[in-house]
């Protein structure tokens, strides 16, 4: 967690040039170079899948850069810190409030599928076969690593269900007819789906889970857009 990342660093970023030791630690690798630059390596060594041999080639390539090149690539950075956040409704990346699925009229709102990370939400949203909204849970329980319910949007998702099933005709809310169990299939995806679908039993949704057209053991993020769009189309009441 350190922020040279040496725990992802010793691995290296690929083309480590052979050896056994790689690059471990820093001080024996940057000593020779002016300050900024050991602290540019050092950062860029913190990024997963960035040794420290990646970590120079990166930093030379930005010192030789253009300078418009390079500042962009810092003043995006910065933008995505400042602008970026999670919208209020389903945990969403977005640039406002809420996020661009949930302020879209033409998505169906009697329909969420929750999942792990925003990354698998945009992996399900490139499939183009799911119109519905999403609620992004930021993790999954992993209770040897004191992952809980309460370190998730689990009860913002209860909420969220709670709120649309008083949803009366005409104030403009639309009931959640369904819950999308879009959990990768992992053993702690599959704790998280049944952990969800007891505290959700009690609504009258029907909750559903994505079928195994993905791969066990693997992740959303990975699988293709048929694959994916198979899984959609193929899900299964729990
Ligand atoms: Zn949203």
């Amino acid at each position: 967690m350190g922020k040279n990342g040496t725990h992802e660093g010793a691995r290296g970023g690929g083309g480590n040039g052979g050896g056994g030791s790689g690059g471990k630690g820093f001080g024996n690798v940057g000593s020779g170079y002016p300050l900024a630059v050991r602290e540019l390596i050092e950062r860029l060594s913190g990024l997963p899948g960035i040794g420290i041999r990646s970590a120079e080639r990166l930093a030379f390539h930005i010192l030789k850069a253009e300078s418009g090149d390079a500042l962009a690539l810092a003043s995006a950075i910065r933008a995505v810190k400042e602008s970026v956040r999670h919208c209020k409704v389903c945990f969403n990346l977005s640039d406002g409030d809420v996020c661009g699925v949930c302020s879209n009229p033409k998505r169906d709102r009697s329909m969420v599928c929750v999942v792990e990370q925003p990354k698998d939400l945009i992996a399900l949203e490139q499939t183009g076969m799911y119109r519905g909204l999403f609620h992004v849970l930021m993790g999954r329980l992993s209770p040897l690593d004191g992952v809980g319910p309460e370190d998730l949007t689990i009860a913002h998702l209860v909420g969220r269900v709670r709120r649309s099933q008083e949803a009366d005709d005409g104030d403009g809310r639309v009931r959640i007819e369904e819950i999308v169990l879009g959990l990768n299939p992992t053993l702690e995806g599959d704790g998280t789906a049944l952990y969800l679908a007891q505290e959700l039993s009690g609504f009258g949704v029907k909750v559903t889970r994505l079928a195994r057209g993905v791969p066990t053991g693997s992740s959303l993020e990975f699988a293709n857009k048929a694959v994916l769009g198979d899984a959609i189309e193929g899900r299964q009441v729990m």
